[in-house]
């Protein structure tokens, strides 16, 4: 081809006819740039030594320049060339990140929307804190891609460059590491963390100041609140806190003895004091400075509020757990106490929410079953009767009171009980080290096209068979990609492993938590698009439940088979039914763009076993959470079940019932909560107008996945999926 007739290609990915004028030009500034004067023939001689084709970048060209000098010895003028290029690069790069956060302050679009990486609703306002955060992600997203490539090379250099695979099936929307762009250096993803340390020497472990451990309520709550704050600055995602109850009683006693409930009300001020402070006021006092404290946005974490949780326990759970418990003082903690203070936590809580809703903590009622009914009926009662008064939070029963779902992502199987005497510590220490999804529906169809099971079709009238082979194929299909994602996994863990013995994480050296005891999560999603994909219905069916136990069932077996429970390094996998918030949207996109079907009538895949855009019954819905697929999950599932009215207590004691019966271990209701913009008052339902000032100008707060949030702060796309959320509450389904 002649030179004259080439194309080159821009940075804007734009073409241009080739010009070899250019390429002079640039030389020749070079060798002025270093005082060389040369002949006009040599600079000829020069362009026509580089080799130029057809289609070229403008990178490929500079490439080819540098190449050419050093050929020709011309190696200063080389480095001179190499020096320009890369300044040139960081000015554009520069420029674009200015460029970027200009686009951020003036678009009218809320954070979560104007994110470039990770849309998150966990931001409540857009300002140049949250922007920070946002400018790096693209080179934090290159610096951990890299990092990785270079352990996956290391660990294992027999598998033909596993590095490049990594970044190949990243690129390829196959499988996404989750938070890889909020921070360049590596943390784990979330954890439950126990209080022990935090009573026995104080937060000032971790946090070098604070001089002693709280001796007070006051104190305590201080403490407690910092140290979520400290937590999550080491990890990616949520902080849950197994034993907040157990360790503020601990302080309540400090200041007013072990029996103090049974005088909550008697007033413990005297004259000179003008606000009256009873025991229960002061215990109040504390819980509220710690709710509002952790809802906080963190300025290290780009203006997120930390994630936080916390759990209750009926007394079955308590007796269970904290058996075997002693203070650092030698006392145990009573259950009375416990129970005492949960209760007043779910009313505070409640009545917080009506002042302004809020998101953290996420509450988990934790109640143990005997396979026919919850055994501390007491519990029963009052977790029906909080939600019919309208407390929002989310029920975990089991008929394993060693398992416990500390936070919405973390289900932890305690297969031993991990109390050690020594130092106090329960069992609730766990999380998540890493958590890598597969996009299942990108999957199915790949295995698809390989197999050649199906024509690949435009519309979802012709149906694949998932008779026949194609079961087996897509089995093995599987497995062939977990087998990478196991290793990608132990690189990512060795790493871990690596900077917590250089005492890199604080949380580790304060023993809150250790490595050892965080899973591996392989996340997945895109399972019911998969279905439609097959030609399924996404509904309480025998073949979908099928389907949905193949996939599952394969990466739970495969978990254990590729576990590895060394001692001083475990690596344990397990598998979640993960919350794509973000992921959820831009997989949908992704995977619409490169060809692949996704279903029309949807901007984003689905989280949960049924479809929440359609009039599935709520029943149907705990059928799908229930045991038959959720049994697979050990890393967690939930279901969020949305209805438009608060039930009644029977109605919410007949679900705990079929949540029982079905196995469904994990869910929660989701009722709107309407807050007007114009005055500020808070209703408890969905309402159209104002019941106060008669304004029309309401903000919904509801479970976006699994936290309350105002649907203001939800990203565009997450807006326009909430409007075809279907509300429900179909009284007569309710047996
Ligand atoms: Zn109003």
């Amino acid at each position: 081809m002649n030179k004259e007739t080439m194309f080159i290609v821009k940075r804007s990915g734009k073409k241009e006819i080739f010009n070899p004028d250019k390429i002079k030009n640039a030389v020749r500034a070079a060798f002025n740039s270093v005082g060389y004067s040369i002949d006009e023939d040599v600079y000829d001689e020069i362009v026509n030594s580089v080799k130029v084709w057809n289609e070229m970048t403008i990178e490929d060209i500079q490439d080819q320049v540098i190449e050419t000098l050093r050929n020709l010895d011309y190696d200063e003028i080389a480095d001179c060339y190499q020096a320009y290029r890369l300044e040139h690069k960081q000015a554009r790069f520069i420029r674009e990140r200015i460029d970027y956060m200009d686009k951020y302050a003036n678009s009218g679009d809320n954070a979560s929307t104007a994110s470039e990486t990770d849309a998150n609703a966990n931001v409540t306002m857009k300002n140049v804190a949250n922007l920070e955060g946002e400018v790096y992600k693209v080179t934090n997203r290159r610096i951990q891609r890299q990092r990785m490539k270079d352990k996956l090379n290391e660990l294992y250099p027999e598998d033909n460059d596993l590095g490049k695979q990594y970044i190949k099936d990243l690129e390829n929307w196959i499988i996404y590491t989750h938070d890889e762009a909020s921070s360049p250096v590596l943390k784990p993803y979330c954890m439950a963390a126990t209080l022990y340390p935090l009573m026995a020497e104080g937060v000032g472990v971790i946090d070098g100041v604070t001089p002693t451990p709280p001796n007070d309520i006051q104190s305590f709550s201080g403490q407690v609140t910092n140290l979520v704050f400290l937590l999550s600055a080491s990890a990616k995602g949520a902080i849950a806190l197994g034993d907040y109850f157990i360790a503020l009683n601990y302080y309540v006693i400090a200041e007013y003895g072990p029996k103090w409930y049974d005088k909550l009300d008697v007033n413990t001020t005297t004259d000179h004091c003008l606000k009256p402070m009873t025991i229960r006021r002061a215990i109040r006092k504390g819980m509220k400075q710690f709710i509002y404290g952790v809802n906080q946005p963190a300025g290290n974490r780009s203006y997120n509020s930390p994630f936080s949780n916390c759990s209750y326990y009926d007394k079955t759970y308590f007796n269970s757990i904290f058996e075997d418990f002693y203070y650092p003082d030698g006392t145990q903690p009573e259950w009375k106490a416990i129970d005492t203070l949960q209760r007043i936590f779910m009313e505070l809580h409640r009545e917080l929410r009506l002042i302004k809703p809020l998101t953290f903590p996420v509450t988990t009622f934790a109640m143990v079953h005997d396979g026919t009914d919850v055994i501390d009926k007491e519990y029963k009662q009052l977790c029906a009767d909080e939600w019919a008064k309208g407390g929002s939070f989310f029920c975990y029963l089991s008929n394993n009171p060693s398992a416990l779902a500390s936070c919405c992502r973390v289900l932890n199987e305690m297969s031993e009980n991990t109390f050690s005497s020594t130092t106090g510590m329960t069992g609730i220490m766990t999380g998540s080290c890493n958590v890598i999804t597969l996009n299942i529906n990108r999957i199915v169809q790949d295995c698809a096209r390989k197999h050649h099971a199906c024509m690949f079709r435009e519309d979802q009238q012709q149906s694949i068979s998932m008779h026949g082979r194609f079961p087996d194929y897509l089995k093995e299909y599987l497995i062939s990609i977990l087998e990478r994602v196991y290793k990608y996994h132990i690189a990512y863990k060795t790493m871990l492993y690596d900077l917590e013995e250089k005492g890199m994480f604080s949380p580790s050296n304060g023993g809150y938590i250790y490595m050892k005891k965080l899973y591996s999560t392989i996340g997945l999603i895109g399972y019911t698009e998969a279905a439609q994909f097959l030609g399924m219905k996404v509904s309480n069916n025998q073949e979908y439940i099928d389907f949905l136990k193949l996939i599952f069932g394969t990466v739970k077996e495969q978990n254990k088979l590729n576990s590895i429970r060394n001692k001083k390094r475990p690596i344990l996998f397990n598998s979640e039914a993960i919350p794509g918030e973000g992921l959820g949207v831009k997989l949908y996109e992704h995977d619409k763009k490169d060809g692949y079907w996704v279903p029309e009538d949807q901007n984003l895949y689905n989280c949960y076993f049924y479809n929440p855009w359609d009039n599935t019954s709520i029943l149907d819905k705990f059928i799908l959470h229930g045991k038959q697929v959720a049994s697979f999950c050990d890393g967690g599932q939930a279901l969020h079940a949305n209805l438009d009215e608060h039930l009644s207590k029977e109605q919410y004691l007949k679900l705990i019932n079929f949540a029982i019966q079905e196995g469904t271990n994990y869910f929660t209701f989701n009722i709107p909560i309407s807050e007007c913009k114009s005055c500020g008052h808070v209703v408890n339902a969905p309402i159209q107008e104002c019941p106060k000032c008669g304004s029309n100008n309401i903000d919904y707060w509801t479970r976006i996945i699994g936290y309350l949030r105002p649907v203001s702060a939800f990203s565009n796309p997450r807006k326009i999926e909430q409007k075809k959320r279907v509300y429900s509450t179909n009284l007569n389904e309710i047996p």
